[in-house]
């Protein structure tokens, strides 16, 4: 993971200048807004805490190894000044511009006055002294970590001497290094052994053997891992000279580093920029941050070391004349890794496991999946155990983060418990929505398109997603759990890459559906059994080829019965026989009688089991923060619970802990299992909050039977005996609710559907709420209340309606908003496209604000998110309203979501009615991408067209009818039976 120092052209600086896109200025343009960098001189809160205590500056610069100085750009703060010039700002994201410009900032920086600091900048990682002598003379030092290489550890040794030979004239550091403490197995943290230990005070004194003193006159068994097994109470003293790591560090550390350092090492070069540095100061087009450094060194690092002590269990330890206590936290950021609470100083180290960013469940250079329960479980330790009693947190990146009222006053502060807290609620919430999205048989890109965070999560800068991403992240989880195997056969054995783009290519070429049908028939007579079925499945996928599916369905099976034919294994056999199967016959439905699972749990699994079904995207404000007691079989179990950010986390503590407690909550083991499946209703308790937001995935058909070889939701089982296309009936139901649109007015606050529509309705009703939970209706408003919402007597207000238009639409569009899927060019323009999608995903973070919402219910935009909103509108007039009552809110919505939903519809280009006569007999017709109008149940010559979306006039060649239409750029909702004659 080392020895990918590039060999780097001075030309290739000319070479990789490029100037942002339009699509690319609007989106970091609207983020620098978002983020409230929006007029040049700001800067963020992170970089304003990363910058205090520097207290000596200078920024290194070690030939061929590492060097800060062409980053000096990031020193300005970001302009988001509208140009195609590859030095202006907006060819970076403005926060990472943030995050860069934070880790930029290099020399000695103090942690606590005369007792912790830091040297950073000088490699991705920090070197951290800890002062082990505060009682006073001249100070000696536990190392926390060193960085990657030697050369870097050495010239932040001189620093941080130089920097002590200011108040200690003649000091040297040499020789005041007590030990080190090495948090985890990551090259990054030990890479300096080598050099600190040249530091080590009198290494030649046998009594400074690193192990534990009482075991000193013990004979040497010839192993150099002591266990630190004593009991807590029981303080050990460790001789000096200890290199202390948590247990598994060197079995993991070899495997991480040695077994694959080639593949790692290759692999870790793009994902650290190795080669695309910044040339010179006005470089903006390389690297700008690695998320949790300024990048990586090249420099020579030190062989995995053997500890002299492995922490095998939670201690306190003495350690020269200060108390400290390990957490081992196995499985979270590295397999061997521990956080470390130092008593003395009220300090609280969290290693890797909370360094202002989110991290990788999976890293880009490839490493085992991390544990994101794990690592929220830890962290829920670490909050419990320290977080109230802590003055301070650092880390081995990034900067510390300083108690509220415990610095300075210009020092930025925070709530440390709370901090603690949010970062493991980050990765809790990814966990649980990931095993939720699976559990309705999402696949993995499926998954990862899903999960979106709670705007909490979105705008708090210390979960920003600089290193590890959500998409990643839950991907990472899916493999975790699943694996890389989606359970479509077609995938146990693809082709390679080079071989299957050539088929893919071969397929492209073809040029038509029924040219690649007759391919797929040829290739069948050839034995190309896997490529046929391959290439039929994608014409499955596409949902394009739905008027020929019997042929292509039929052609798919036939490859795959022959591929289940030749199998030796039978499991392969049955999964390419089942998928045929499937593919040609309704599924099957094994109903199997469930023993009663919940009764088995523990409590703490059934909490697990709880917050897996949680819909946390929905109930994102929930906000709890309280102590649970559990009552099972007449013995109770506590909990720290907290409910945040959607995410549901809870640590077990002591009855003691639980009766300190302000805020008790006291359950039944019976009453959590009712939680646990939707039927807790006791008033006024954030428990039947949770289980009114629950999702019970097992009692959907649509959950159960997903479809594997299909798309998503393509032959869903509901009540009746066919399998249904549930985007078709979501389509329907859509057409049916848009012809109430326009009817409302002043007079008519509250609309009732037509006896016939009702009819419809109450099927839609059925299928889409209650039988695959496609849409909440009124339980989104006040769960349980069955009149709300369009409801079971089908009478609502216009917040219902644009809710459950909104709700029907997302269901359908949802995935084309997180990538560049969608764009046709048709009826927008670049620029307004970009800021349409851009404007959904705004204000889709305010959903979860209006849940559990009335009539009455209005949300202030934040401020920031506001500035952005109204660069979305274009609106210059200072016009945008920056509350919106919740039938405003779900009308941009739904307004918004349509017109996505016409733009990807789209063929051709399209004429669009534009203006109405006031007698509503006539309209006019024109060509307009801006203020357009868009129709909905078209009757084109005397054809019902089954599209919404919008009327070509070309085609038009005897008249047009249209129910209820709307112009998006007035504001105003028409309705009517409007004719247009050619
Ligand atoms: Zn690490
Ligand atoms: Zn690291």
């Amino acid at each position: 993971m080392t020895d990918n120092t590039p060999s780097v052209d001075p030309q290739a600086s000319v070479n990789k200048k490029f100037e942002s896109s339009a699509f690319t200025r609007i989106k970091n343009h609207y983020e620098a807004l978002r983020s409230g960098l929006g007029d040049g001189n700001k800067r963020s809160s992170e970089y304003n805490t990363a910058k205090c205590k520097c207290c000596s500056e200078k920024f290194p610069d070690i030939t061929g190894v590492w060097s800060q100085k062409n980053y000096t750009f990031l020193g300005n703060a970001y302009t988001p000044e509208d140009s195609m010039d590859a030095n202006k700002h907006l060819c970076v994201h403005p926060n990472l511009w943030e995050n860069g410009a934070s880790n930029h900032l290099s020399g000695v920086f103090e942690v606590l006055p005369g007792k912790i600091y830091q040297v950073r900048g000088y490699d991705m990682s920090n070197l951290t002294f800890v002062r082990s002598n505060p009682s006073g003379g001249d100070p000696r030092w536990i190392v926390f970590d060193t960085l990657m290489s030697n050369e870097c550890t050495k010239v932040a040794m001189d620093l941080f001497e130089a920097y002590l030979k200011k108040t200690y004239s003649d000091y040297s550091l040499s020789g005041s290094i007590v030990g080190m403490i090495i948090s985890h197995s990551h090259i990054d943290h030990y890479g300096g052994m080598e050099t600190v230990m040249d530091y080590f005070i009198d290494p030649k004194n046998p009594d400074n053997n690193g192990k534990i003193i009482e075991n000193s006159d013990d004979e040497d068994d010839g192993k150099n891992t002591e266990n630190a097994k004593e009991s807590k109470d029981d303080v050990k003293k460790v001789a000096n000279c200890f290199i202390l790591a948590p247990a598994g560090f060197y079995d993991h550390a070899v495997s991480e580093n040695v077994y694959l350092g080639n593949a790692m090492g290759r692999r870790a070069s793009y994902q650290y920029g190795s080669f695309i540095k910044p040339m010179d100061e006005n470089d903006l087009c390389g690297e700008i941050s690695i998320g949790i450094g300024q990048g990586q060194s090249t420099g020579k690092p030190s062989a995995v070391g053997r500890p002299t002590i492995e922490i095998l269990e939670n201690v306190t330890l003495q350690l020269d004349e200060i108390k400290v206590e390990f957490q081992l936290t196995p499985g979270t950021e590295a397999p061997a890794e521990m956080n470390n609470y130092i008593q003395d100083y009220q300090a609280l180290w969290l290693a890797e496991n909370c360094s202002g960013t989110l991290h990788n469940l999976y890293t880009l250079r490839g490493a085992e999946i991390r544990d994101a329960k794990a690592w929220s479980h830890f962290l829920m330790e670490a909050a419990v155990k320290y977080g109230n009693k802590t003055n301070v947190i650092f880390q081995s990146h990034n900067w510390p983060h300083w108690k509220n009222g415990t610095t300075e006053n210009d020092v930025p502060t925070v709530n440390i418990r709370d901090f603690i807290i949010e970062t493991a609620s980050i990765y809790k919430y990814i966990h649980d929505q990931a095993l939720l999205y699976m559990n309705m048989g999402y696949k993995m890109n499926e998954v990862a398109d899903m999960l979106v965070l709670p705007r909490g999560m979105q705008k708090n800068w210390t979960l920003k997603p600089f290193y590890g991403t959500p998409v990643h992240n839950a991907k990472a989880v899916y493999q975790k759990y699943l694996g890389w195997y989606d359970a479509n056969p077609i995938h146990l054995q693809e082709l390679p890459p080079e071989q299957l783009a050539k088929e893919t290519l071969r397929y492209v070429m073809a040029g038509s559906r029924e040219k690649m049908l007759s391919m797929i028939d040829e290739d069948i007579a050839k034995g190309n059994y896997w490529t046929a079925a391959y290439m039929s499945n994608q014409m499955i996928l596409s949902g394009d080829c739905d008027d020929i599916s019997d042929k292509v369905r039929n052609l798919c099976a036939t490859a795959l019965r022959q591929l289940g034919a030749q199998c030796e294994s039978g499991t392969w056999r049955n999964a390419y026989l089942s998928a045929a199967y499937e593919l040609v016959n309704k599924k099957l439905q094994p109903d199997q009688v469930k023993s009663d699972q919940l009764a088995q749990m523990p409590p703490e699994t059934l909490l697990d089991y709880i917050s897996i079904f949680f819909d946390g995207e929905l109930a994102a404000k929930f906000n709890c923060d309280s102590t649970l007691a559990v009552l099972k079989n007449g013995i109770y179990t506590y909990f720290a619970f907290v409910v945040k950010n959607g995410a549901i986390l809870y640590y077990e503590i002591t009855e003691e802990e639980y009766n300190k407690s302000d805020n008790k909550i006291n359950v039944s083991f019976d009453e959590l299992k009712s939680v646990a499946i939707g039927k807790y209703s006791v008033e006024n308790n954030i428990l039947r909050d949770i289980s009114n937001a629950l999702i019970n995935v097992a009692s959907y058909k649509r959950f159960k039977y997903f479809d594997i070889i299909g798309r998503h939701d393509s032959e869903v089982k509901a009540s009746g005996d066919n399998p249904i296309d549930l985007k078709k009936e979501v389509s329907d139901c859509i057409l049916l609710l848009e012809k109430y649109v326009g009817k409302f007015n002043k007079k008519t606050p509250v609309l009732v559907l037509s006896e016939e529509d009702k009819q419809s309705w109450n099927d839609y009703y059925k299928l889409l709420k209650e039988d695959t939970h496609v849409i909440l209706d009124g339980d989104f408003f006040i769960p349980g209340d069955k009149s709300m919402g369009i409801g079971n007597d089908g009478k609502f207000m216009q917040y219902e309606l644009f809710y459950t238009l909104y709700a029907l639409y997302r269901y359908l569009y949802r995935s084309y908003l997180k990538n560049d899927y969608g764009y046709k060019g048709n009826n927008f323009d670049e620029e307004s496209f970009a800021k349409l999608k851009q404007s959904i995903v705004l204000l889709e973070t305010y959903v979860a604000d209006y849940y559990l919402c009335n009539s009455k219910t209005n949300i202030s935009l934040e401020d920031d998110d506001f500035e952005a909103w109204r660069y979305l509108n274009n609106d210059t007039k200072e016009s945008s309203k920056q509350s919106l009552n919740v039938a405003d809110f779900f009308k941009e919505l739904y307004k918004r979501y349509k017109e996505l939903s016409c733009e990807i519809k789209s063929t051709g280009k399209n004429f669009f009615l534009e203006s109405v006569a006031d007698d509503k007999r006539s309209i006019t017709v024109h060509n307009a991408s801006h203020n357009r109008l868009q129709c909905n149940n078209v009757e084109l010559n005397d054809v019902i067209q089954n599209d919404s979306a919008v009327i070509d006039v070309s085609k038009i060649d005897k008249n047009a009818i249209v129910e209820t239409f709307y112009q998006s750029g007035e504001e105003m909702f028409v309705t009517g039976r409007l004719v247009y004659r050619k």
